[in-house]
């Protein structure tokens, strides 16, 4: 952390009320009350957990279930502010919306990454994807009419949020056409760009490609789609083979968003903002990138996400009130797999304590279906201040 010095109402400036966003400004709330000037801006109006989309788009809940209004964050200290941030200007820590323009002492940038759907030539003519909110919920309506044939999960990038997530769209797709009564006459194979599922954590993967063998799920490792052709109706993939498909989800190309690339603090769109990796400060003093944005190292997803934001905001407390230094960020966090079967496994990882990133497995289970349901509610009460379900 560098060291300036702060003022009595410090205001600090979050981009983007996603996992990082809302744990960040939760906790600087917590700490500081009305003492605490923040302001936190999003363009969209609600939040919704990456892993709602898989429970919308295959009808395990309602669209209006899992969007969570930022209207219902009434914490002291904190403003929220629905608009889109146009230029950042990280050198005089200066942010301009479409509402005006923020000076802040304290910089966080959260904006995510964002995805691409068009960089795939094809894919927004002829496929589906399931990573954006729209993406996800309209395939509520699609996945209904798939009655027989290949069905695809072609991961696009190398980059890509969750890594588990194909493979649990897989299983949850083997279970929701096994429903339907529509299994027997169709085909799932799953396209990634990794030799096994969750490469840091051999005994995942290997949980994972048991349950596609056993449920004849393909698995077609070290591939990316590069692109679709949907007057024939098929995928191309890195090496030029041709995979044919009547259904095709795609995980579309993840970039920095551009208004970042723009601000100067990432080099181009596919260049994640570099950070300390201790205290995910920036180049520029004040100025933090917390969450999918950055280029840590970790994994995207929430829980790094999150990690990382709780790093910032105990750094912001000390850089106040005084007191020994934050510890280092740890690079580690659990993700929950849906295997279908109504069960679900954990993985725990680690990126940056040890030479190599790790992780220990737990088996599926109906105690983690409910251990799952809790990680929600839990920042759903934290955030949001909803009663804890
Ligand atoms: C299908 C799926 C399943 C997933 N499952 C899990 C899971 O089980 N566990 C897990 O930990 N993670 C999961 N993830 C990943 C997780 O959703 C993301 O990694 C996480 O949300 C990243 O948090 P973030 O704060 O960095 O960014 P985000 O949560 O993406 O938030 C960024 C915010 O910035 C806003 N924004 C962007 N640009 C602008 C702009 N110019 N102006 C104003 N606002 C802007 C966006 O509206 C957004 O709200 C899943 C993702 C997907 C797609």
């Amino acid at each position: 952390m560098k060291c300036y010095a702060l003022p009595m109402r410090t205001r600090v400036v979050v981009l983007g009320a996603g996992f990082g966003g809302l744990e960040l400004t939760t906790i600087l709330s917590d700490a500081f009350g009305e003492t605490i000037d923040i302001v936190l801006i999003d363009k969209g109006d609600t939040f919704v957990f990456g892993f709602s989309k898989l429970d919308v788009m295959f009808g395990r809940q309602l669209p209006a279930a899992v969007r969570h209004p930022y209207r219902d964050i009434v914490k002291p200290g904190v403003r929220f502010l629905q608009s889109t941030v146009r230029s950042i200007d990280p050198a005089a820590r200066r942010v301009v919306t479409n509402d005006g323009t923020f000076d802040a002492d304290v910089l966080v940038v959260a904006l995510g990454a964002d995805l691409d759907p068009a960089a795939t030539p094809g894919l927004v003519e002829g496929g589906n994807e399931f990573y954006t909110v729209a993406g996800a919920f309209a395939l509520r309506d699609v996945l209904p009419r798939f009655e027989r044939g290949p069905a695809i999960i072609g991961v696009t990038g190398k980059t890509f949020k969750c890594p588990p997530a194909p493979s649990e769209a897989a299983l949850l797709l083997h279970d929701y056409l096994t429903a339907r009564g529509r299994r027997e006459a169709t085909e799932i194979s799953v396209v990634m760009p990794f030799g096994t599922p969750i490469p840091p954590s051999p005994d995942t993967s290997q949980a994972i490609l048991a349950a596609f063998a056993e449920r004849g799920i393909r698995f077609v490792k070290d591939s990316l789609v590069k692109a679709l052709d949907p007057g024939r109706k098929v995928a191309v993939l890195s090496d030029g083979t041709e995979m044919p498909y009547e259904l095709f989800l795609g995980v579309p190309v993840h970039r920095v968003p551009q208004v970042v690339v723009e601000s100067g603090l990432a080099a181009d769109a596919y260049g994640w903002v570099p950070v300390n990796k201790k205290t995910l400060e920036t180049t520029f003093p004040g100025v933090y990138a917390v969450g999918d944005v950055n280029g840590v190292g970790t994994p995207k997803a929430g829980v790094f996400a999150e990690g990382a934001a709780r790093v910032v905001a105990a750094a912001i407390i000390v850089q106040l009130r005084g007191g020994p230094s934050p510890e280092a960020y740890k690079g580690a966090g659990s993700c929950y797999v849906e295997f279908g079967h109504n069960v679900v496994g954990r993985v725990d990882v680690d990126f940056l304590s040890g030479p190599k990133p790790t992780g220990t497995f737990q088996k599926p289970s109906e105690a983690l279906v409910a251990e799952k349901a809790l990680f929600g509610s839990s920042r759903l009460q934290h955030w949001f201040g909803q009663p804890l379900r």
